[in-house]
């Protein structure tokens, strides 16, 4: 495990040595979350409670920050982009996220425009209108939504976004809690009806990783982030089978950095220590880290600079 002390100027330099060595200008992390005050600290609360129960997995939160301090940390560690990963568990609540989405994005010149949704009438309406307003990707979380995302009503804002481009962030896999809508079958169906929906499978789709690199074997939009995959903690939890690795190196222009910052149980650098001793080389570390996130988004910055 790295010892450095987390958000420490040490981690900070750390993390930056691992991009300025594969010659990058910077990270692109799909996977990051900046919410209402409110909501992250029931978000952290809920981690808190995680270690107290039976059996519990302890899962301290790494910075417990300030959105002020959260932000300066990940200038600090020179990640180019990131995003505002929010979602909501009821009806009613995705515009109101959306709308301090939107804010948070106008001041916050390096956070992708993020917006959510729920399988509720009006929902096309909204994502129309965010995706009209700016927003430049989607997060939905499947477990903590416990909505099926083959859902009927989700089926024409899953349309519309397919047919812009846009890419979705989506926890559908079964870790590290199971739900009723989770694994690979529901979103499966989703993909049937929307081959060329853009969808990012949060977690690598821990623990279900060889469906969910089936399914972007299948689709040619599919990604996959890397958030807390292949960590100590992760692999503990539910470890990525090494059998798979041959395919993850194929798919190397279809895997983007995501971390779960600030929500993370160890130093953000251990996520890229654990994506570089996967041994798959600099260039699949390069494509991943930046590359990939850099052309989704249309950042730029992915110039040949391999010798
Ligand atoms: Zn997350």
């Amino acid at each position: 495990m790295d010892d450095t002390r987390a958000g420490s100027e040490d981690e900070a330099a750390e993390v930056r040595r691992f991009w300025t060595r594969l010659g990058l200008p910077g990270l692109v992390d799909v996977h990051t979350h900046f919410m209402p005050e409110r909501v992250l600290r029931k978000v952290w609360a809920y981690f808190d409670a995680v270690g107290t129960v039976d059996n519990g997995v302890e899962w301290p939160i790494t910075y417990r920050l300030e959105e002020d301090e959260r932000l300066a940390v990940i200038r600090e560690f020179g990640v180019r982009a990131f995003t505002a990963m929010l979602y909501p568990h009821k009806p009613g609540m995705a515009q109101w996220l959306n709308r301090w989405a939107t804010d948070f994005a106008a001041r916050t010149p390096d956070c992708l425009h993020t917006s959510t949704l729920f399988p509720e009438p009006g929902v096309e309406t909204y994502v129309r209108e965010a995706v009209e307003s700016g927003a430049r990707v989607f997060k939905a979380h499947v477990q903590v939504g416990a909505y099926d995302p083959a859902d009927e009503l989700l089926d024409p804002a899953w349309g519309f976004l397919a047919e812009t481009g846009t890419p979705v962030v989506i926890h559908c896999g079964s870790g590290p809690a199971p739900g009723k809508h989770t694994g690979p079958e529901p979103i499966g169906r989703v993909l049937a009806r929307h081959p060329r929906l853009r969808l990012v499978v949060a977690h690598m789709g821990l623990p279900e990783y060889e469906d969910f690199l089936g399914l972007a074997e299948r689709y040619g939009e599919v990604r996959l982030d890397t958030t807390m995959a292949f960590t100590d903690f992760a692999e503990r939890m539910a470890g990525f089978p090494r059998s798979a690795l041959p395919r993850l190196a194929d798919l190397g222009d279809r895997v983007l950095l995501g971390s779960d910052f600030p929500n993370i149980p160890y130093p953000y650098v251990h996520q890229l220590h654990a994506l570089q001793r996967l041994d798959l080389g600099d260039d699949w570390l390069r494509a991943v880290c930046h590359d990939n996130g850099a052309r989704l988004f249309g950042l730029g910055g992915t110039e040949v600079r391999r010798g």
